[in-house]
């Protein structure tokens, strides 16, 4: 038995842990489990908040199935094996001189485990990262090899791309890539009513547009990143400048600035307006992989919704009030992203023009209230949860949101009639399925 533990510390189980390094492997595995009648959660890197990768009895780890498979230049498709960390997958694109369009601001998830909940980046024009899957294999509940891709199995393929880790053991994972490109970052401290007055504007103009607000101060830190072709020439921050920056002071004095405020609530009103301060401005050009993502050393726990793009400054305004309101003492910044409509049903975006408003504390700190009011706030504009973060949505309110989620659970109920995949988020989320409802009624 090994005990797992998610990135926050904020879910923990006894498991025993399979580590198969083929489909095959991967098959004999899920039918020892249904041999054995047993419940198996297949799990990524772990970086999902909430209970969605939380295994129950046994955990299929592919960190053995995490291999090249095929990478053609020519059309930019790329075939990996799920459990390839993005990281890698990245510094192989690079080699090839390809690139994902987007990335969200880590690069520590798996293949397969970013899809499973959606996982995005920022930008008017940009899904998902799940918009670039082209086919995809699985394993189902009864050991059987399925492929699905828009030709393939469409109607699976339809609801796969974002699939809660809940239809099957995705073994491996065709990407369309595009030709590598650089990001020019402008980093700048405004007033927080400034860029809710010109929120919309700029979430169309800049390619890749995000803020982050910091409570109990009316500024906020912008990062907006501009799409330039690699040639000429990068204009990278100094190695110095991004220890500073990046190393330093977003993580060692930050971890710093937060344990202060836990131990003394007064002192985070002054401390974020120091913070505003420092975080200062800068401007640079390099690799988009590099300029996307950012190292994430100080632990914490977060909830996003995604909402309307219109209604943002409206509940962005509503979220401050809120705060400021409270006798809450928020450490950590507000996240605003805004994304593209998508045709994915489970995808945060799906179907409408979204913007995404975060919210985090650190690890050991409550969330409840805070995240709780937020929530509530959420709900005024269909506001739908991302799957891999905290919210306290089950299936009658996830519905109303989502509204193909009653046909994904239909599709799952299918491909996994005794819920070999199942764990009790997913019973949350869906509903128990027919043969978690049986196990309930014993
Ligand atoms: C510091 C930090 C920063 C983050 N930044 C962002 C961000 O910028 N944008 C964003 O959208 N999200 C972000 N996230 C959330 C994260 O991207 C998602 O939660 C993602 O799903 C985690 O991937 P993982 O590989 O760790 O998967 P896990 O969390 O381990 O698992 C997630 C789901 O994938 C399933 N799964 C994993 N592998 C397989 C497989 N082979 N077959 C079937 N199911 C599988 C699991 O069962 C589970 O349902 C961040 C999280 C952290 C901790």
């Amino acid at each position: 038995m090994t005990t797992w533990s998610n990135w926050s510390g904020c879910e923990t189980a006894d498991c025993t842990v399979l580590r198969p390094s083929s489909t095959a492997g991967i098959a004999e595995a899920v039918t020892a489990a249904a041999a054995q009648g047993r419940r198996v959660r297949p799990v990524g890197s772990g970086h999902s908040f909430s209970g969605i990768a939380r295994p129950e009895e046994l955990q299929l780890s592919l960190e053995r199935h995490d291999r090249l498979r095929a990478l053609d230049t020519g059309t930019g498709l790329v075939t990996v094996e799920a459990g390839m960390p993005l990281y890698r997958l990245n510094a192989l694109l690079a080699q090839a001189g390809l690139a994902l369009p987007s990335l969200g601001d880590i690069d520590r998830q798996t293949v397969a485990g970013a899809l499973a909940t959606g996982t995005h980046g920022t930008g008017a024009r940009f899904g998902p990262i799940s918009t670039q899957v082209r086919a995809m294999e699985l394993v189902l509940a009864d050991g059987s090899v399925l492929r699905c891709s828009p030709t393939e199995n469409p109607d699976v393929f339809e609801f796969a791309r974002v699939h809660l880790g809940a239809l099957g053991v995705v073994s491996t994972v065709t990407l369309q890539t595009v030709p590598a490109f650089a990001l020019h970052a402008q980093e700048i401290s405004v007033p927080l009513s400034e860029v809710l007055a010109r929120f919309d504007e700029q979430a169309r103009e800049i390619d890749h547009f995000e803020f982050y607000w910091f409570p109990h101060t009316d500024r906020v830190q912008t990062r907006y990143k501009t799409r330039v072709p690699l040639e000429p020439g990068l204009a990278p921050l100094g190695r110095f400048r991004a220890w500073w920056d990046d190393e330093l002071l977003a993580n060692d004095v930050f971890r710093a600035v937060i344990a202060t405020g836990r131990r003394i609530p007064a002192t985070v009103m002054p401390l974020n307006r120091i913070a505003v301060r420092l975080w200062g401005s800068r401007s640079y050009t390099d690799r988009s992989e590099r300029v996307f993502v950012s190292s994430r050393r100080v632990r914490f726990k977060e909830m996003e919704y995604a909402i309307p793009r219109a209604a943002l400054p409206e509940a962005m305004g509503r979220v401050r009030d809120l705060v400021e309101k409270s006798g809450w003492r928020i450490g950590f910044p507000v996240e605003i992203r805004v994304g593209a409509p998508d045709d994915i049903p489970l995808s945060l975006s799906s179907g409408r023009e979204s913007a995404y408003i975060a919210v985090h504390v650190a690890a050991r700190s409550p969330h409840d209230a805070y995240f709780g009011a937020v929530e509530r706030v959420m709900a005024d504009y269909q506001g739908r949860p991302h799957w891999g973060k905290l919210h306290g949505l089950d299936c009658e309110g996830l519905r109303r949101v989502y509204p193909l989620l009653d046909e994904f659970a239909a599709l799952r109920d299918r491909l996994d009639p005794e819920g070999r995949f199942g764990n009790a988020y997913l019973d949350r989320v869906l509903g128990a399925g027919p043969e978690g409802r049986s196990r309930g009624a014993r």
